[in-house]
């Protein structure tokens, strides 16, 4: 096993970080043997994939626990279906290329994320009117406590809009090992969501759509190698239908998407734009300038910085809509 030694810790935001003991465990005894320092030295226990879904603090105390086994394989379900299995080391962009070049249907839409397969069900990746839970078969874990291995369902698994089981009531409680997805050989193109549709043919492969979601997402999010970013930094808020309302009389060009239980979602980045923050700067930090949604690091900022140009932001959307704003990316030290 990799010795639990110090270590920088790159994350997608670009923030300074040095991680006390790091480990990137390529057996489930790796992991188990990580989960045991922790408890035997009684020092914090840090679970990360890629980071790109993290504001990182300067100094991560205790152990960091990177999952690296990437393996995945397949097995055929019936005529029209396949599971695949796929572990939680592995890069999503590159199982979601795996799949689509086999020519599988279910996660095309998904591609492009940053981040590892095991981070996936921890907030329910979305992208292009899909979700990880519409193709989701089970989630392995590993609790924390005992080393114990258990499979969840789908169900178990409480997923919701950016939000499961693993981020609330299981935070830090459980490490994904293994994710199990349900695809389909049978065409099913979801094409609802922005201009999709008009970027494939009327009949798409799915390679189509996935060089079109790919396309799409070039020319509208900042690449993290370029510019330090977590993607979005706000969760698209949801509302009442009542406030939805009285906000859509005063603002009848707003951008708004009912739910199925009747509420009403808006677009976060629509709400920044109006507040005049789009393509601003604020010292190290910005407001991407084709995206309002995306915080960016020009460099040389730490995190403190970033989340106070965050609560100006969440400040100001608040007093102008009455809207609160909640923080997508999650703090880790
Ligand atoms: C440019 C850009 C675009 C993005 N676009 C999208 C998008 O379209 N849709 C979307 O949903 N997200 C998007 N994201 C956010 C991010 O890519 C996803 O949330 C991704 O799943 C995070 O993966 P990660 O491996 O980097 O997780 P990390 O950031 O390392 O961790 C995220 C959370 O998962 C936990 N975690 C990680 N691995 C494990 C594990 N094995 N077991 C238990 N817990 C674990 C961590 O503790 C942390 O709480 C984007 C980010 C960027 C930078």
């Amino acid at each position: 096993m990799a010795l639990a030694k110090a270590a920088t810790l790159d994350n997608t935001m670009g923030l300074p970080c040095r991680a006390e003991r790091f480990i990137a465990a390529t057996t489930h005894e790796e992991i188990r043997t990580a989960l045991v320092m922790a408890a035997d030295d009684a020092v914090p226990l840090n679970i990360v994939g890629g980071a790109s879904n993290l504001l990182l603090a300067p100094h991560l105390p205790g152990i960091t626990l990177q999952v690296a086994c990437d393996d995945w394989w397949w097995e055929e379900s019936d005529d029209q279906t396949v599971l695949v299995y796929a572990q939680a080391g592995l890069s999503w962009h590159a199982l979601a290329t795996a799949c689509v070049e086999r020519g599988w249907w279910g996660i095309e839409n998904l591609a492009l994320i940053p981040g590892h397969v095991g981070a996936a069900p921890i907030q329910n990746i979305g992208a292009y009117g899909v979700e990880l839970a519409d193709v989701l078969e089970a989630v392995h874990v590993m609790h924390c406590d005992d080393g114990r291995e258990a499979v969840f369902t789908r169900d178990d698994c409480e997923f919701a809009y950016r939000d499961s089981i693993f981020k609330r009531a299981l935070a830090g409680r459980v490490v994904v090992t293994q994710v199990v997805l349900r695809l389909s050989r049978s065409p099913s193109p979801r094409l609802g969501y922005g201009d999709l549709a008009q970027r494939v043919s009327v009949h798409p492969e799915v390679r189509e759509i996935f060089d079109a979601v790919c396309a799409v997402r070039r020319e509208k999010l900042p690449d993290p190698a370029v510019l330090g970013n977590a993607g979005s930094f706000f969760t698209n808020p949801v509302l009442e239908a009542t406030q939805a309302e009285r906000l859509l009389q005063e603002y009848p060009v707003m951008p708004h998407f009912q739910q199925p239980n009747g509420s009403v979602k808006l677009a976060a980045g629509w709400l920044i734009e109006r507040c005049g923050f789009k393509g601003t700067r604020w010292g190290a930090f910005g407001v991407h300038e084709r995206q309002a949604l995306v915080l960016v690091h020009l460099g040389g900022g730490d995190r403190q910085e970033l989340l106070a140009l965050a609560d100006h932001i969440r400040d100001t959307v608040y007093q102008t809509f009455g809207v609160a704003l909640e923080r997508e990316p999650r703090l880790m030290g």
